[in-house]
Order: structure tokens, then C-alpha cells, then sequence
């Protein structure tokens, strides 16, 4: 069986994207759709990470560029592979 197909993880168990991103920028501001925050990523001066608190994805318009979605987010601020970080929140759909 295949077990590395975005189509298939289970992408309704996926984190409320307001509650996930509060998780590392406690002072998010929840209002707005797109939230700007300083990127983790690179050495950012001002907030250059944009995150929409929508659909959880988000894109880095410093040094880094860095963009995509809540699933990439935790590969990167974890140091994580896809599946790693699949399973790290919640939404590999296979069991061991
Ligand atoms: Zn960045």
C-alpha cells in the first residue's frame, strides 16, 4: 500500500488552525483572517510571516520565503519529516 499520499491523511483531524498557531505566537491577534507574525525561520527584524488562521497556511515574505501549509509549518518548526509530522498531529490515517 502507499503510504505517503496527501490525498490520503485524514485532513478533517486536522488542528484548528487558531489554536495550533497560538500555540507559538501566544500574542496572536485573532481577528483578521491573515495574521503577521516575526517568522521563526529566519532572523526576522519585523513580522514577516503571514498565517491564515482560515486554512492555516502561511508564507514568509522575508529572507526565508518560505510558504505552505499547517502540515509544513510543523516539519519545520520541528525538525520533522512528513509523516513524522502527520503523526505528530493527529492525521496519519494508518496505524503502526
Ligand atoms: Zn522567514
Amino acid at each position: 500500500m502507499k503510504q505517503n499520499s496527501r490525498k490520503e491523511i485524514n485532513w478533517h483531524k486536522i488542528p484548528d488552525p487558531k489554536e495550533y498557531y497560538l500555540k507559538y505566537f501566544p500574542n496572536l491577534k485573532l481577528a483578521t483572517e491573515w495574521v503577521k507574525v516575526v517568522c521563526p525561520f529566519h532572523d526576522d527584524k519585523t513580522p514577516s510571516l503571514s498565517i491564515n488562521l482560515k486554512h492555516g497556511g502561511y508564507i514568509c515574505r522575508g529572507e526565508c520565503k518560505t510558504k505552505g501549509n499547517l502540515i509544513k509549518f510543523h516539519m519545520r518548526r520541528h525538525n520533522l519529516g512528513f509523516v513524522e509530522a502527520c503523526k505528530s498531529l493527529g492525521v496519519w490515517p494508518y496505524a503502526e
